[in-house]
């Protein structure tokens, strides 16, 4: 049978010589691997694949297990995303924290749609980090994590300019008026900023998020707050993070 999907390949692995097997991430959610014949050639019809990521539209044939790839069409070639070092980092990154969490013979098309918008947010110049964040908050549940930022775990006030802790023994946050000894034992103060982004960033469905305009130390500093909550509850690493933390290091 032949198909004709939107996806972006997320995989790919050498058959032979001059043929790949890729695997590619369909707008629907499911993953589908793909024999690409002459992939290496010189003149290979899927020239278009072997730099960058983009999203293209797949023609291929496909009965069960490998398909064979027919034609590519690129759709979106996120430019700026593949042509500058530092956000195309972040980019592998969202692509990371979105492809981990795939399984076998499930189908995500919010995976999908996430993973489009976020790339769409690099593309227009969000800022870079919280667009990496708003992935990571998104994706969360699906590592078995969880944030609360809504109200205090404590009082349960829902007034957010009070909010200054996150606590690990509550996993919540803790206002102003309730942080003292006993419950910021296992807190750490998160800036008031940060919870509200982070807060804004659970609740707004994926495909109302049109910029992400905040700072450069805002959304470095809400990145290392999800990093931190990943830590705690999922015991996933990824490896896209050395890479950044390296970047940052050297001052980019
Ligand atoms: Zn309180």
């Amino acid at each position: 049978m032949i198909y004709q999907q939107k996806g972006v390949m997320i995989r790919q692995a050498s058959y032979s010589e001059s043929s790949r097997i890729i695997t590619v991430l369909t707008e629907d959610g499911s993953q589908v691997p793909l024999m690409s014949r002459g992939f290496n050639k010189p003149k290979s019809p899927f020239i278009v694949l072997r730099q960058g990521i983009k999203e293209a539209l797949f023609t291929y044939n496909r009965f069960k297990g490998i398909g064979t790839l027919n034609e590519v069409d690129v759709i979106q070639p996120f430019k700026k995303v593949n042509g500058d070092f530092t956000v195309y980092t972040y980019g592998s990154y969202i692509m990371e924290l979105i492809t981990r969490a795939l399984e076998e013979d499930m189908k995500q098309d919010s995976f999908y749609r996430l993973l489009i918008r976020s790339f769409g947010l690099l593309e227009a110049e969000s800022e870079p980090a919280g667009v990496t964040a708003f992935t990571a908050i998104k994706m969360l549940p699906y590592y078995g994590g969880q944030i609360n930022v809504d109200e205090c775990a404590v009082c349960k006030t829902r007034d957010r300019s009070l909010f200054t802790h996150y606590s690990f023994s509550h996993h919540s946050v803790i206002c102003s008026r309730c942080a003292d000894e006993e419950t910021v034992r296992r807190a750490v103060p998160v800036s008031n900023r940060v919870l509200y982004l982070a807060g804004y960033m659970k609740h707004v469905p994926i495909d109302n998020v049109e910029s992400v305009n905040i700072s450069k130390e805002n959304g470095r500093l809400l990145l290392s707050f999800i990093e931190m909550i990943y830590d705690e509850y999922t015991g996933v690493y990824f490896k896209s993070r050395r890479l950044i933390k390296s970047m940052e290091d050297a001052g980019q």
